[in-house]
């Protein structure tokens, strides 16, 4: 095996084929509405993370409806993850927040995800989460933006947050039960090869249960556009890409379901984007790469007090 897949993970969960289905609620972000910033993240764009999501003006139940019909169709499938995607899904009010997920607690949902930041994490709303999970038969996972443990790329990036609050997040969703996805990018081009590796050693550290990588996508009117026509910094090659990839998964604990490690952006809104190639393409040259050299998940992942030798 070169690396967990998140595709294998859902057949050996769910015994059959589980797509996830957007979900797209009338929130925001307080590194966008003022309260910690009003820029966002350099990378952000108006959409937030979602670039397929139906109008937030549907109901989490109608989004539900038309998604699963269409996705349902197009792969034969009849089971699905409701995924709260745009912006962060937990900042809003609790009673609206316990709305939006009952209303995706259907026979059909196997599973909910939610994407957030780090610092809109609270008890309050783990402990309905928990509620949720055991009540409804639902599995919870909370994806998490990380995107670098580099806290000067995190404050270059304008994160809003650093490196402590990720690490608190992670801790406090773990008492409750729910699960952990990290969202990661390879190849920011302020950070190192290094960096990248200590990402992957942190993440197994804390112990969390999935990660979503992708590389730097450039898109237009964001700050990050700005800089990159003004030739404030150059992309990293695709080998370099490759390279880091391998090697964060080489670091990282071989039990982390890997959700994905290449991104993608439509191409009207984006000044740069996987160089160029396709998503496939990439896929392809990065598991050559490691059926070659003989690399895999988990190959250096011996840096923890429960993989470690120590010599004495
Ligand atoms: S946390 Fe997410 S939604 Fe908020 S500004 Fe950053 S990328 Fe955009």
């Amino acid at each position: 095996m070169l690396y967990n897949r998140f595709s294998d993970y859902l057949i050996n969960k769910y015994k059959c084929k589980v797509y996830k289905l957007p979900l797209n609620l009338p929130v925001t972000c307080p590194n966008r509405d003022g309260n910690i910033s009003k820029k966002g993240c350099v990378f952000c764009g108006e959409e937030g993370a979602g670039f397929e999501n139906l109008s937030n003006h549907l109901s989490v139940k109608e989004q539900l409806s038309i998604n699963s019909k269409y996705i349902g169709e197009k792969y034969s499938s009849n089971k699905f993850i409701a995924y709260f995607q745009n912006y962060s899904n937990t900042y809003l009010p609790l009673n609206d927040f316990k709305n939006y997920i009952e209303e995706a607690c259907r026979d059909n949902i196997a599973a909910i995800y939610i994407s957030t930041r780090p610092d809109c994490i609270w008890s309050e709303y783990l402990e309905f989460l928990k509620e949720i999970k055991e009540t409804k038969n639902v599995d919870i996972l909370i994806e998490l933006g990380l995107q670098t443990v580099n806290y000067h790329t995190l404050k270059m990036l304008n994160r809003g947050h650093l490196l402590a609050e990720f690490i608190d997040a992670v801790l406090l969703i773990k008492k409750y039960g729910i699960e952990t996805c990290v969202h990661y990018i390879l190849d920011i081009p302020m950070d190192s090869i290094d960096d990248t590796t200590e990402g992957a050693r942190i993440i197994s550290a804390l112990k969390v249960e999935q990660v979503k990588c992708h590389s730097l996508y450039i898109l237009k009117d964001t700050i990050l556009g700005d800089m990159y026509e003004k030739g404030e910094f150059y992309p990293i090659s695709i080998n370099e890409y490759i390279e880091r990839a391998i090697t964060f998964l080489e670091y990282l604990d071989p039990s982390i379901v890997i959700q994905r490690l290449i991104g993608r952006a439509p191409k009207e809104r984006s000044l740069f984007c996987n160089w160029g190639m396709s998503w496939w393409k990439i896929h392809d040259m990065l598991e050559n790469k490691m059926n070659e050299e003989n690399r895999y998940q988990g190959k250096k992942f011996n840096y923890l007090s429960q993989t470690r030798k120590m010599h004495l």
